[in-house]
């Protein structure tokens, strides 16, 4: 049975959310799918000739006091899934889970044309766990044995169909693959016959575009929908784009769109004018324009009414007669201090200008975070930065000057309001600080998160870290702190 509840950690804001929903919404999401699969099917041949390996990750139910079932969105379609596609794995053990997935992946290398999750920096983590786990898997292969530490029956069940036999040739030329040092096109070299790479690479996921870029040698990265708990939004109805072009077609099956115009100039963050002027504004799928950027408001089936997305969209064309949008930005603030008002676009951007002094010495950005931090007077912001090399080399000791100059361009690249409180002769804000974190820091970031509740398949590293303890996780794994040296130009 459906559940009635679905929740979300909901985006990077990381604000939980309850949401209704019922077994017609369930129908309507699988619709949604199957629409996604045909335009796959049409830009890519003989997807039918192999297998997916798309990896997912189900936490347990929750129960409400009075019964109901608690599911996010990918979990419910999972589950409600799992009748017709016999070989999904359900385990609510992570670690388990996704063992028995790639290992189930690997001994299937050469019947799997594409690789997925559902966002970038899930495929990221899961690139990851393969690093610090191909050795034992490639001898479990050798040996037709499972590790003794796989003890989920799901797990176990799944993974003895396809592991039933020794298999020697296939663990060394695994071993050949995973011994190099430098693991740039590791997917398109593990798995040579995939044809496209799945996951969300947009909005906030954009930052991790040069990171599997990097993984996946080379290969489309398809960025297929646009969706949330609340509904389903829109199709990519051109997966063979470049990630940075990606503009989703809407499919109005799932809710009625209402568009809130945003000047193209105006701060995001005063989209908390008061509804009642605002729904003079409003306007309706049919009527956008564009090179307009909207808020989007869903009322839908289940019961939301004008609901704010949170999410700006930007109108770039039309697919026959229907409109196509960019995800644009997020209208949630990740850093305030005093009167300044830093959006995760914002942020985004200047991290993506900022990191590109380091790019020439072999470094690329796995991940960061922020906070405000206001123990001090004044206040100022911090962003932890996960780094990595792609000679896959241990960090070497950073370059002060430079790491000085990032934090510098950083601010250079932030609003004039923040240049201005940086520029007053009492300083409102104080010099930004980047801290570097160790590797593996962000994957354990993600563990907390997991830990409180939060889905690994919804996952979005949150941008504002709010929480104590996380801030001490990031803290605890500091390998190099600096500060900017220069005050921010306001002419520029
Ligand atoms: P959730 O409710 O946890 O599924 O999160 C939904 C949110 O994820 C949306 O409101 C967006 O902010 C974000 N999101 C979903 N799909 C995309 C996409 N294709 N590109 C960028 N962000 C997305």
């Amino acid at each position: 049975m459906n559940p009635l509840l679905s929740y979300s950690k909901g985006t990077s804001g990381g604000k939980q959310k309850w949401i209704p929903k019922t077994a017609e919404e369930g129908e309507r999401r699988a619709f949604f799918s199957c629409l996604c699969d045909t335009v796959l099917n049409r830009s890519f041949q003989g997807l039918n000739d192999g297998k997916a390996l798309l990896f997912v990750l189900i936490n347990p139910d929750i129960h409400t006091p009075g019964g109901l079932v608690l599911r996010t969105g990918s979990e419910s379609e999972i589950k409600n899934r799992k009748d017709r596609y016999p070989q999904f794995i359900l385990c609510e053990d992570s670690n388990q889970s996704l063992y028995s997935q790639l290992l189930c992946g690997l001994v299937q290398r050469d019947a799997i044309v594409n690789v997925g999750t559902f966002f970038a920096s899930g495929l990221l983590r899961i690139i990851k766990f393969f690093e610090e786990h191909w050795q034992e898997m490639s001898s479990n292969i050798r040996t037709g044995q499972m590790s003794a530490w796989i003890t989920d029956p799901n797990c176990k069940r799944a993974v003895s169909l396809i592991l039933s036999k020794q298999m020697p040739d296939l663990a060394d030329s695994i071993d050949l693959i995973c011994q190099e040092k430098s693991w740039e096109g590791i997917i398109k070299k593990i798995w040579p016959r995939t044809k496209y790479v799945m996951a969300i690479i947009t909005g906030s996921m954009a930052q991790y575009i040069p990171a599997l870029e990097f993984y996946t040698g080379g290969l489309p990265v398809v960025s297929p929908v646009y969706g949330s708990s609340e509904a389903f939004f829109g199709i990519n109805m051109k997966p063979l784009c470049s990630p940075y072009d990606v503009s989703y077609t809407f499919i109005p099956n799932m809710a009625y769109y209402e568009f809130l115009p945003i000047d193209n100039h105006q701060d995001p963050t005063c989209t908390n004018r008061k509804d009642a002027h605002l729904k003079d504004h409003i306007v309706d799928l049919a009527n956008v324009k564009i090179g307009q950027h909207y808020e989007l408001l869903v009322t839908t089936f289940t019961g939301l009414y004008r609901y704010r997305m949170g999410d700006i969209v930007l109108v770039t064309g039309f697919h026959n007669s229907t409109p196509q949008f960019k995800f644009g930005q997020r209208t949630n603030v990740v850093l305030s201090i005093h009167t300044d008002k830093t959006t995760e676009q914002d942020l985004q951007k200047a991290v993506a200008m900022a990191i590109q002094i380091l790019e020439p010495l072999g470094f690329f950005l796995l991940d960061y975070s922020s906070y405000a931090d206001t123990s001090s007077i004044p206040g100022h912001y911090v962003l932890f930065w996960e780094l990595q090399l792609r000679s896959n080399d241990d960090i070497p000791e950073l370059d002060q000057v430079k790491m000085e100059k990032c934090c510098s361009l950083v601010e250079q690249s932030l609003d004039q309001k923040y240049k201005l409180l940086r520029n007053q002769s009492i300083s409102t804000i104080g010099p930004l600080e980047i801290r570097v974190v160790k590797q593996g820091t962000f994957n354990v970031l993600m563990d907390f998160y997991v830990s409180q509740g939060t889905s690994l398949n919804q996952y979005k590293t949150p941008k504002n870290i709010k929480s104590e303890k996380a801030i001490e996780i990031l803290d605890s794994r500091v390998v190099g702190k600096f500060y900017s040296r220069e005050v921010p130009n306001q002419d520029s």
